[in-house]
């Protein structure tokens, strides 16, 4: 089976997927997002039929997604999971689309329009960045006088397209967040602990192997299929009454800093199903 695996850096994880498909008897083909030129039109791509878009750029994978699926490819994810997944917005709304239950947000465009609404629903919140990751600019807001500066800021600093505040309940977790691997179905998970609220590997919290609950796992499957994804990395936070409610959903799996603790053998995983995916 020929597979095109399109990357950014051969990173630990691209490394190990690529040593995985080898294994399976897959031919792959590699290619560098920022080397590929693609005419836009509707003319067959060169390559095979499945592509794994492993590029760590949004810009590059969404345009390459969907560049690749009018030439009829099946790309692992999709470009939609990709749009969908990379803009925190438009997760939430795939995820409301469903009943999926999450932290209460709001999107707002402006200072004065965002502090009312923060003055009717209260503090603490958190701000985000609608498109960023590894827990990068992620802030909690426990009051007015942090909310101006911080909006005001989001809305001064930056191009048009940041122009845009994503506002969400702040979630009293219990030390740590939950992030299940889904591959068409659950297929594991890690809890990240840490001293801090921001709870991501690229900051600092440590991994720990969780079993996933078949409540969890349903709820992760139902959140992958929200925004459309094949494989995905599903956030999801606890609150200290023991709710479950989905954070976010990862469209490009990262596992190099969990994989020893945790040994859920994600390159192998994803080797399998990007091996299964029928054109
Ligand atoms: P990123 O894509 O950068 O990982 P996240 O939305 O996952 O962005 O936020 C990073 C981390 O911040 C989460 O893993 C979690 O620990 C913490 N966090 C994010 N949003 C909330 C929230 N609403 N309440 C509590 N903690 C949060
Ligand atoms: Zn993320
Ligand atoms: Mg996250």
């Amino acid at each position: 089976k020929k597979i095109d695996l399109i990357y950014t850096r051969l990173r630990t994880e691209e490394r190990m997927i690529l040593e995985a498909l080898r294994k399976r008897d897959c031919a792959v083909e590699l290619h560098q997002d920022a080397e590929l030129v693609l005419p836009l039109d509707a003319g067959r791509w060169s390559g095979g039929n499945v592509v794994l878009m492993r590029s760590m750029s949004l810009t590059r994978s969404r345009y390459l997604a969907a560049i690749l699926e009018v030439k009829g490819a099946r790309v692992v994810n999709s470009a939609r999971a990709i749009t969908t997944c990379g803009d925190k917005i438009l997760t939430n709304l795939a995820l409301a689309a469903q009943g999926i239950p999450m932290p209460w947000s709001f999107a707002g465009f402006e200072e004065e329009a965002c502090l009312a609404e923060l003055e009717r629903r209260g503090y603490p919140v958190v701000t985000k960045p609608a498109v960023g990751s590894w827990g990068r600019m992620v802030a909690r807001i426990d009051g007015r006088n942090a909310a101006e500066g911080l909006l005001q800021m989001r809305f001064e600093m930056g191009g048009a397209s940041d122009h845009v505040a994503l506002v969400q309940q702040y979630i009293d977790k219990p030390g740590y967040d939950l992030r299940v691997y889904v591959l068409g179905r659950a297929v594991g998970g890690i809890r990240r602990r840490s001293e801090h609220w921001v709870t991501n590997t690229a900051r600092g919290a440590v991994p720990e192997r969780y079993e996933v609950p078949e409540s969890h796992a349903t709820l992760a499957e139902r959140a992958a299929a929200a925004v459309g994804a094949d494989i995905a990395a599903v956030d999801l936070l606890e609150t200290r009454s023991g709710e479950i409610l989905v954070n976010e959903v990862n469209h490009c799996v990262e596992f190099a800093r969990s994989i020893e603790s945790t040994r859920i053998p994600l390159p192998e995983l994803i080797a399998d199903y990007a091996a299964g995916v029928h054109p």
